[in-house]
């Protein structure tokens, strides 16, 4: 996993995605402003920056100048096409604009990881290993058949792994808002995946909500 700096003022929104970056599994440190950030770069090597651009002293967009081409979201109320223009241009991976949904949040950082990280195009947990490049999932060493919706529902439980999700959430982001089926579709592919994976165990039945896919820390 990945070791992501967080730099961000407002101190409810840093804890809240400190507190789930590290509930996937990441390890965090949050900065409060822009001067602290840099000064932290000197001593410590981040796979990933969260940059604020409107941040006490020297705003993120000086910051983003003066680090050293660390993989970079920016996560900020600046929501102009030319600032959105600018962080690109100065280097920035994503940008994502307040207010955000975590879920959101959680995905551009796993994309990013997976561009950046070599080590983070698969992920593997006991004798399951998915190669997010190749949409491939293998048990046991042996390719396991999975449709698309399944392969979809096993990556956003991947993507938030130890973060109970409601059926509906799952509904809407593998099936889209549009989707005419109910609920219990959620519920036949989860069972789908927890034979085809031997995940009886791992995929966790939320009472009253929905799944949480119990993985490593
Ligand atoms: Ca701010």
């Amino acid at each position: 996993m990945a070791f992501i700096l967080i730099v961000e003022d407002e101190e409810a929104i840093n804890e809240l995605v400190k507190r789930n970056l590290q509930l996937v599994g990441h390890r965090c440190h949050s900065v409060f402003d822009g001067k602290t950030a840099l000064s932290q770069m000197k001593h410590q090597s981040y796979d990933l920056m969260i940059l604020d651009i409107m941040l006490p002293g020297i705003d993120g967009f000086e910051v983003i100048k003066q680090a050293n081409e660390i993989p970079t979201i920016f996560l900020t109320a600046k929501n102009s096409l030319p600032d959105r223009v600018k962080g690109f241009s100065l280097g920035a991976d994503d940008y994502l604009t307040k207010p955000f949904e975590m879920l959101e949040l959680l995905a551009r950082v796993e994309a990013v990881l997976r561009r950046t990280m070599k080590t983070a195009n698969y992920f593997e947990s006991g004798n399951v290993k998915i190669d997010f490049s190749s949409r491939q999932v293998f048990h046991s060493g042996q390719l396991v058949e999975c449709t698309p919706k399944e392969y979809e529902l096993l990556e956003v439980l991947v993507n938030n792994r130890n973060i109970a999700l409601s059926r509906e959430r799952l509904l809407e982001l593998v099936w889209g808002y549009d989707f005419e089926g109910d609920t219990r579709t959620v519920d036949v592919h989860i069972q789908k995946l927890r034979k085809k994976l031997g995940w009886e165990e791992r995929i966790k039945t939320v009472y009253k909500l929905g799944y949480r896919l119990e993985a490593g820390r």
